[in-house]
């Protein structure tokens, strides 16, 4: 006899979520009652006893379900497997030998709370809720079987676990995972420090968008949120001048460190909080041709909302006044809760308080790696825009 599968019921909101295509089911919609541990894969029916799917359930999260699958089905290891595969399966046909590249995103390769990124042919796996955590060791085994990967190192050290009551913690869970790994990326040499670079090494989602800037460059350039170098260094390619900023004294010696591999010398790093730096660059007059704004998330729930509108207008405002006629900014947020509209309107604004003529050249977004769940809005986070100004 197959072990008695927990289950929880939906009241008619949730459940009406869920029929439009929806994966979650929050706290406040799902039926009193026992429980199931905070972990357990349950099935999930509404108060009309029709059946939804099965669901991670989470004891601790707002997140109460997040479904994994429509089909009455158990998620074991041929299912585990099957996920993976679809999903090698998608990146196969669309990235075309990319070598650093986002093999699982969570709801939208249907394995929630999942991430898996792959450098080179190692494996960094991040399993961010109750549910898929508890299956860390079946995910790995899957990713194991599909890929044959080098390594695999579990990287669960993202604050976002507490909200799940999980520890963090980092542990290799299959053969060696060194501490760098070279890879490149369009005409970039990178490596990649899978224990502890910010997210698993690195920003993936942005990948397509720094390509992007390889053939464009700008004779001065300024990358503002430069990280390990990401967009600093494919403008380099054409520039005579870039100055990457970060606060993270770190990831500017990896900057430096990439500028060097590349043989670029005039590449320089600079330490410092970007919305003062924006500020004294203007005060001192200075031009760029191309400005890169790839910021953090500011918002990162609904209440910072009002906030990170602020902070995305400064930033927004000020590096447009810092570019030169016919000037290039390229401007991103990563927050699912600032819409594209919310987006545009902040760039309007600011163009208008900088006194520019500013066209829309292009509207990116993440890449192919990162699927949108058509269903899920939360699955389409990252506007990257690139803007002109007269
Ligand atoms: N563009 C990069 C990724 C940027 S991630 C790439 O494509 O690889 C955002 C970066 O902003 C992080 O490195 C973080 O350290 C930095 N950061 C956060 N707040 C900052 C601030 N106020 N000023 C400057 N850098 C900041």
């Amino acid at each position: 006899m197959s072990p008695a599968i927990d289950r929880v019921v939906v009241a008619p909101p949730g459940a009406d979520r869920l029929l439009a295509g929806h994966l979650w089911v929050f706290r406040n919609q799902i039926q009193d009652g026992q429980l199931p541990e905070s972990g357990a894969v349950v099935r999930v029916t509404d108060t009309r006893g029709r059946f939804h799917g099965m669901g991670f359930y989470s004891a601790q999260s707002a997140i109460a379900v997040r479904l994994i699958t429509r089909q009455e089905r158990a998620i074991d290891g041929d299912f585990l497997r099957e996920q993976v595969h679809k999903a090698a399966e998608r990146r196969r046909r669309q990235l075309l030998g990319t070598p650093a590249y986002r093999l699982l995103h969570g709801e939208a390769d249907g394995l929630p709370g999942t991430v898996a990124d792959v450098y080179a042919g190692h494996v960094v796996l991040q399993t961010l809720a109750a549910g898929s955590d508890r299956l860390a060791n079946e995910i790995a085994e899957a990713i194991a079987e599909v890929l044959a990967p080098q390594s695999i190192l579990l990287r669960n050290d993202p604050q976002v676990r507490r909200l799940e009551g999980l520890v963090r913690e980092v542990r290799q869970l299959r053969g060696h995972t060194p501490p760098r790994i070279p890879l490149r990326e369009g005409s970039i040499q990178l490596t990649v420090d899978p224990w502890q670079g910010q997210k698993t090494g690195l920003f993936l989602d942005q990948r397509e968008n720094r390509l992007a800037l390889e053939p464009i460059g700008g004779r001065r350039v300024l990358d503002c949120f430069a990280y390990e170098g990401g967009f600093a260094l494919h403008a380099a390619l054409l520039a005579s001048e870039v100055v990457a900023v970060d606060v993270s004294a770190t990831s500017l010696a990896r900057a430096a460190e990439h500028a060097r591999l590349n043989g670029f010398t005039h590449l320089k790093t600079v330490e410092g909080n970007a919305f003062d730096l924006l500020r004294s660059l203007a005060a001192s007059n200075e031009r760029f041709d191309t400005i890169i704004l790839d910021p953090p998330a500011f918002a990162k729930n609904r209440a910072a909302l009002p906030g990170a509108l602020r902070g995305y207008k400064e930033i927004n405002l000020r590096a447009l006044k810092l570019l030169a006629p016919g000037g290039r900014l390229v401007t991103a947020s990563c927050s699912y809760h600032l819409s594209e509209a919310d987006f545009e309107d902040v760039l309007r604004s600011a163009a208008a308080d900088a006194r520019r003529t500013v066209h829309v050249v292009a509207r990116g977004g993440q890449g192919p790696d990162h699927p949108v769940l058509l269903g899920m809005p939360e699955t389409a986070y990252l506007k990257c825009w690139v803007l002109t100004a007269e």
